[in-house]
């Protein structure tokens, strides 16, 4: 009923209301004028169509009219609390539980189809330092300045969500591993290219990237996480801002 009232518009509906309440009042007018005559009570009809139509003209578009406002109200409520739940809102890219959600169903998917993905983990380098050196609002800037980034790297049929606070990941469908060791250097040239401006000062940074590529085997998005994340440390420990990719000799 809500979605019919949202997709014909309020004052169609207004409208709708008004005459189905017109065509009621004047079929229950006539039947109450039939029934007294049964029992020879003479009403004026011409009086009573009259009450008949202008009642439900005056009473049913104002209540209509406001009735509609709070539907339409809720709907952009709801439509604004899903966008919240779905989108990180400093970077746009998705947030932690609808990466979690959209990704371990392709996961699951391709596991049964036969579908090979690869799994980015991104984490900035010195974050911390970032804050510490100019300023939270500043490294706010540098975070969305990375969703942007990770947003041109990326294809739409890419998953980048924001998983933690300095934390990204991108999900590839379908990408084999040198393809996303590609797409990793992409990731590194643009942030080494680029210049994050913030209170007239100019803020570089860079990321460390651990890369999983999964032949069909995983099934389940944390345990993929857990892959690209050893990957990740180890490109920490080798020193940052590099991509390093997982192989079955870093422990589990
Ligand atoms: P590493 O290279 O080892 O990753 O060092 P790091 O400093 O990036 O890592 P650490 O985990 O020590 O610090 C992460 C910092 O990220 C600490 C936290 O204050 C900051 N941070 C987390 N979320 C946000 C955010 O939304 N905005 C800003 N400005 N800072 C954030
Ligand atoms: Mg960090
Ligand atoms: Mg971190």
């Amino acid at each position: 009923m809500r979605e019919l009232i949202i997709n014909i518009g309020r004052m169609k509906t207004v409208f709708l209301v008004t005459t189905v309440c017109v065509f009621i009042s004047v079929f229950i007018t006539l039947l109450a004028i039939i029934v007294f005559r049964i029992f020879s009570v003479y009403l004026n009809v011409s009086i009573g169509l009259t009450i008949a139509i202008c009642a439900p003209v005056i009473v049913a578009p104002s209540i209509t009219f406001l009735l509609t406002g709070m539907i339409f109200e809720i709907h952009e409520l709801e439509l604004k609390m899903r966008l919240l739940a779905t989108y990180d809102s400093l970077t746009g890219i998705l947030g932690r539980r609808a990466f979690m959600e959209q990704t371990n169903y392709i996961c699951r998917f391709s596991e049964r189809q036969g579908l090979d993905f690869t799994l980015l983990i991104i984490d900035l380098d010195h974050f911390k330092r970032i804050n510490d050196e100019y300023g939270h609002a500043a490294g706010d800037r540098v975070l969305e300045e990375f969703g942007r980034v990770l947003k041109q790297v990326s294809r739409e049929s890419d998953l980048a969500g924001r998983i933690g606070g300095e934390e990204f990941a991108l999900f590839l469908p379908v990408t084999s591993e040198e393809n996303a060791r590609i797409l990793a250097e992409r990731i590194h040239k643009a942030i080494s290219e680029s210049v994050v401006e913030c209170n007239g000062r100019q803020i570089k940074y860079s990321v460390s990237i651990g890369l999983a590529f999964f032949p069909r085997t995983v099934n389940n998005i944390k345990i993929a996480l857990n892959y690209a994340d050893k990957a990740l440390y180890s490109a920490k420990k080798n020193g940052r801002n590099q991509t390093v990719v997982y192989h079955t000799d870093m422990e589990q």
